[in-house]
């Protein structure tokens, strides 16, 4: 027997009698349903029979199982039920599954080498899979999305028929469904000029009834498979508008519509730019201060020049600089800096007899951390302690 659901004919009963065929536990069988069973990336309609909740609905063989909540219900076979459907969920998965086919007619025309890989209905959105080597950014979505809307403003007839399974394998232009069900013959849904693709799901009549479509974003799932997210009907309304208002805070904050809006962030990066860079140059320039400032202590042969400074690390250059090149033949200069732990870094004068080697291998001595260097400079960090600390052992030292 071939497959040839009551919901295929009536896509959109949402109330029907028929009478019982078996029914076992939370089984049950109707001689005829317009329940649609999980299939094909639809799920299973919602619904009572005679008042009794239907949990889920599943295929098996050619047969459609209604699983119910519980086994208290009246459904004993002969017997003749009133099957009522959920209208609002399954309206949902119509427009969905319409739109299914919507977008990957779109697609098809945005980004040309495509084949189809694998669609779900979700509560809120929906998801189709692309076979595609093209590369989807933003901009492809977005056309795509637009083209979707235009497409179900034309109100294009959505239809289906049999068709002998040989008579489409090798049409190119059917790329919906990879695997072809086994039987003579098989569904084909054709939205008028746009997309015609094998599926044996629920469809709306026309694809004006999908209302909205919104494509929510894409992921990569694999090399050359990227998943597509939308939204159908009021959801898509919904992210839509909330877009929208978004979009509507950012341009009273920035004071501008929505055409200036992108010249204007720019300008605020460029500006942005531009501050960093001073507020970068007033940094270096106030470490540089400090390191002139620093307290001079005269020793015996030399003079002694120490100073405390907190100076981030992309100022590390202009310590290392002052302490290798900007030191006094008879001076040395010891700079203590606080940022992220304590590092000190000792330059000494080439008439000076220090050894700066062994003023880093003292403060390790003494605070634990490490460095080292050759005679003239030498750098060192993780003391453990505080810089006056470092600072007045340095004194004692030196
Ligand atoms: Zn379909």
């Amino acid at each position: 027997m071939v497959y040839d659901p009551s919901y295929w004919y009536e896509q959109k009963r949402f109330e029907f009698e028929s009478k019982v065929e078996s029914s076992e536990g939370k089984r049950v069988i109707l001689k005829d349903t317009y329940f649609h069973p999980e299939e094909g990336g639809q799920p299973a309609d919602k619904g009572t029979l005679n008042g009794y909740e239907v949990k889920d609905v599943q295929k098996e063989g050619d047969e459609i199982v209604h699983h119910m909540e519980n086994t208290s219900h009246d459904l004993k076979e002969g017997k003749t039920v009133k099957g009522k459907i959920d209208e609002g969920f399954r309206i949902y998965c119509m427009r969905a599954h319409t739109g299914a086919h919507i977008v990957f007619g779109a697609g098809r025309e945005v980004m040309g080498d495509i084949n189809y890989s694998g669609f779900d209905i979700g509560e809120k959105k929906a998801r189709i899979d692309f076979e595609t080597s093209s590369r989807v950014d933003r901009k492809t979505l977005s056309k795509m999305e637009e083209r979707c809307n235009q497409i179900i403003l034309e109100k294009r007839p959505v239809t289906w028929k049999m068709v002998k399974k040989e008579d489409i394998e090798n049409s190119e232009d059917i790329a919906f469904a990879k695997k072809i069900p086994s039987g003579e013959k098989v569904r084909v849904i054709d939205i008028e000029g746009w997309d015609r693709g094998v599926c044996s799901g629920t469809h709306l009549s026309d694809t004006l009834e999908v209302g909205r479509i919104y494509i929510v974003n894409k992921k990569k799932l694999q090399e050359g498979v990227t998943r597509v997210n939308f939204c159908v009907g009021k959801e898509a309304l919904r992210r839509e508008y909330g877009e929208k208002r978004s979009l509507l805070r950012a341009t009273s904050i920035l004071e501008t519509d929505h055409t200036n809006l992108p010249g204007k962030i720019k300008d605020l990066l460029n500006s942005r730019g531009r501050l960093e860079k001073e507020l970068e140059e007033l940094e270096a320039l106030r470490v540089e201060r400090e390191i002139d400032d620093c307290e001079r202590y005269p020793r015996e042969g030399y003079e002694l020049l120490i100073q405390t400074l907190q100076a981030s690390t992309e100022h590390s250059d202009i310590i290392a600089h002052k302490a290798k090149d900007g030191v006094g033949p008879e001076e040395v200069l010891v700079l203590v800096n606080e940022d992220q732990g304590i590092s000190v870094s000792v330059g000494v004068g080439e008439d000076a007899d220090v050894d700066a080697d062994h003023v880093i291998n003292e403060l390790s001595r003494e605070f634990g951390g490490g460095g080292g260097g050759t005679s003239r400079f030498a750098q060192g960090g993780g003391f453990k302690a505080s810089s006056q600390e470092v600072k007045r052992s340095v004194l004692d030292y030196l």
